[in-house]
C-alpha cells in the first residue's frame, strides 16, 4: 500500500494529502506493470523448469520404467555370463581332463569379442549400447562354448569306440588271474629249455574253467589244431586290437559271430603243446604282441596290479611252447 503523502496548508490551516503529478502516476503505473509483467514471466519460466506438463510427466515415467527394464536385463546378462563361466571351467578343468585333451586358450574363448563398437550409433556409453553389446558378447562365447561341447562329445565317442575296443577285462577271473604261470617277456622254454620270448600270459587254471572275451568284437577264426596252439580262436576288437585264446578245451562260438566284452567263448584244456591246464592268451596292437597285463588296469585294484606287475619282473617257466 502506498502511503499518502500530507503537507500543511498555510492558507487553510490544514494538512492535506499530496496529489501526485500526471507523470509520476504515468511512471508508477508503468513501473508496477513493468515488474508485474516480469514476475509473471518469472513465474512461468520456474514452472516450465520445475513442474512438467502431463506429457513430460508421462515421458519420464516411461522412461524410468525402461531404466528398470535395462537394469533387470543387465543383471540376468551378468548371472548368464556368471553361468557360463562356470561352464566354461568345468569344460577345462573336468571333461578335458578326463578325455586327456588341451583347455581352449584365451584367444579361442574371447573370439569376436570387442572390436568395433557397432552400436556406436546409438550413443557412446548409452545403457541400451553398453546392453546390446554385452548380449552381442554373452551369444558369441554361448557360440564357442557350443563348439566346445561339439568337439567333446566328438572326443568322448572317439574314447568310447576305443575302450570298447580295448582288451581290458582278464579272460579268465581274478582268482584265477593271481595264479599266472608264466608272463609276457623272455621266459624258459619248457621243451628247450633255453630262454625265449614268450609273447603272450599263461594263465594256469582247471580244466573247464570259463575263459572271457576281453572285449567287444567278432570270431575271426576259430582253429583246432592237433598240435602247437591247440584249440585257438582270435578276436577281431578293431582300433587295432586283437586277442588269441590258446590250448582251449570247448569253444562256445563260432566264426565271424559278433560277441560282448566279458562273454564267455569257451573253456580252458590243455589241447596242442601244452604241458598242463592253461589258457596262453595274446593281444596284438597294430598287429604287433604285446604285453597284455597293461590293459587290465582298469579291472584290477591298484594292490593287484602292482603284484601281477611284480611276478612279471621273475623268470618263471610257462605252461607251452607258443614263442
Ligand atoms: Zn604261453
Amino acid at each position: 500500500m502506498l502511503k499518502t503523502k500530507y503537507y500543511y496548508n498555510p492558507t487553510t490551516c490544514s494538512y492535506e494529502p499530496v496529489r501526485p503529478s500526471v507523470s509520476t502516476f504515468i511512471l508508477r503505473t508503468f513501473s508496477f506493470l513493468f515488474f508485474s509483467v516480469l514476475l509473471a514471466a518469472g513465474m512461468v519460466r520456474y514452472y516450465q523448469d520445475h513442474v512438467p506438463s502431463p506429457k513430460e510427466a508421462a515421458l519420464w515415467q516411461a522412461n524410468e520404467r525402461l531404466k528398470a527394464y535395462y537394469d533387470v536385463v543387465q543383471k540376468k546378462i551378468e548371472s548368464s555370463t556368471a553361468l557360463l563361466a562356470t561352464l566354461q571351467q568345468r569344460d577345462d578343468d573336468l571333461y578335458r581332463v578326463l578325455l586327456n585333451t588341451a583347455p581352449l586358450s584365451a584367444t579361442e574363448r574371447n573370439a569376436g569379442i570387442g572390436g568395433v563398437n557397432k552400436y556406436a550409433h546409438l550413443g557412446k556409453d548409452t545403457l541400451i549400447a553398453q546392453t546390446l553389446s554385452k548380449v552381442d558378447q554373452l551369444a558369441s562365447q554361448l557360440a564357442i562354448q557350443n563348439k566346445s561341447y561339439d568337439q567333446i562329445i566328438s572326443l568322448a565317442k572317439q574314447k568310447t569306440a576305443k575302450f570298447a575296443s580295448t582288451p581290458t577285462f582278464p579272460p579268465v577271473s581274478k582268482k584265477h588271474l593271481k595264479r599266472i604261470s608264466a608272463h609276457f617277456g623272455r621266459r624258459l622254454h619248457p621243451i628247450y629249455k633255453i630262454f625265449k620270448m614268450h609273447e603272450g600270459v599263461d594263465f594256469s587254471a582247471p580244466m573247464h574253467t570259463p575263459i572271457y572275451a576281453a572285449a567287444g568284437g567278432y570270431i575271426k577264426w576259430i582253429k583246432k589244431d592237433k598240435k602247437g596252439y591247440g584249440h585257438h580262436l582270435l578276436i577281431e576288437h578293431g582300433n587295432g586290437f586283437k586277442t588269441h585264446y590258446a590250448h582251449m578245451d570247448t569253444i562256445m562260438v563260432k566264426e565271424r559271430q559278433r560277441i560282448t566284452r566279458g562273454q564267455q567263448i569257451g573253456t580252458v584244456g590243455n589241447s596242442g603243446d601244452s604241458t598242463a591246464p592253461h589258457l596262453h592268451y595274446e593281444v596284438y596292437c597294430n598287429g604287433k604282441r604285446v604285453n597284455p597285463i597293461q590293459y587290465f588296469v582298469g579291472e584290477l585294484t591298484a594292490a593287484e596290479y602292482e603284484e601281477v606287475r611284480k611276478q612279471s619282473a621273475y623268470q618263471t617257466q610257462a605252461l607251452c611252447s607258443n614263442f
